[in-house]
């Protein structure tokens, strides 16, 4: 068993797209405009600047992707200070910055973040009764096991 972490109503959301993938996530995030936009919204640089451009969505933008900015949405779930993330990564294109995409990834597993690498999980997400509810979410307890 872990730590119990409550997630409020209102969720914290990272969105983060590579180029490639960026028309996709627009799409996406224009469907669900109306649901987004009740909630915190944080990006990586150019995705945050796509969305607030074409979306009128108020983003905090962090860096872009390549010059850290997957690194600073790793660092934020670590703090404890994001709830939730879509990643819409490219499976087909190598990216310069690939050590932090993984990294990204393995901290939100570490850290049990709900997250959508795809529309249609995207989609099972934000359509979930729990967007609007409050969650406790699970922390296991991986010091314990770290230690020797
Ligand atoms: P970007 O970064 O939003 O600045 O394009 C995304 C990424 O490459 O991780």
């Amino acid at each position: 068993m872990g730590k119990v972490i409550p997630i409020g109503t209102r969720k914290r959301v990272a969105l983060v797209a590579h180029d490639n993938r960026k028309q996709d996530l627009l799409e996406w995030a224009r469907y669900n405009r109306g649901t987004l936009s009740k909630h915190e919204l944080f990006a990586t640089g150019t995705t945050g600047k796509m969305l607030a451009d074409k979306l009128g969505l108020d983003v905090n933008r962090l860096l872009s992707g390549p010059l850290g900015g997957d690194q600073q949405v790793g660092a934020m779930i670590s703090e404890g200070a994001l709830d939730f993330m879509i990643f819409f990564w490219d499976p087909l294109e190598p990216q310069p910055h690939d050590p932090d995409v993984k990294a990204l990834l393995r901290i939100a597993v570490l850290y049990n973040i709900p997250t959508a690498c795809n529309r249609s999980t995207a989609d099972f997400i934000i359509s979930s009764p729990l967007m609007s509810e409050e969650y406790d979410r699970i922390q296991i307890d991986y010091a314990s096991r770290l230690r020797r």
